[in-house]
């Protein structure tokens, strides 16, 4: 693994949301994104060489929707830059953590995602991210 990408914070409202993470930050978000194959759509913030993504539930089904629902706002993951994400997710299978899909998703800002399950990550939702090249 390369570096921490992001950190992932679940939201009720993404409108309110980043009105108040850009007063927080001293700046607007740079962008937001519909994720359709996660049910959310996010925003990004840049701090300085860090970037917050906010997420909010598109629909009721959606893991964003659940962690909302079972635990309120809040941190919700960390996501982790890789080279190759495949053979990180069979390094890690090996290593016995439990991958939430058998192949990468099309994730937000660009990139192939993977999440770990929190019961195999001392309760810590993991995304593994990788660059896709060519767009
Ligand atoms: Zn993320």
């Amino acid at each position: 693994m390369n570096k921490i990408e992001h950190i992932g914070i679940a939201v009720q409202d993404l409108k309110t949301a980043n009105s108040l993470y850009a007063k927080l930050f001293g700046m607007p978000h740079y962008k937001t994104e519909a994720v359709p194959s996660e049910g959310v759509n996010t925003s990004f913030f840049q701090v300085g060489p860090n970037k917050i993504e906010l997420l909010e539930a598109t629909d009721a089904e959606s893991p964003v929707a659940k962690f909302l629902a079972k635990k309120g706002e809040g941190m919700h993951h960390i996501a982790f830059s890789v080279t190759d994400i495949e053979a990180e997710m069979v390094r890690l299978k090996k290593e016995g953590f439990v991958l939430l899909s058998e192949k990468p998703k099309l994730g937000a800002d660009n990139k192939l995602v993977v999440f770990l399950h929190p019961k195999s990550t001392h309760g810590v939702l993991i995304e593994l991210c990788q660059e896709i090249e060519g767009r």
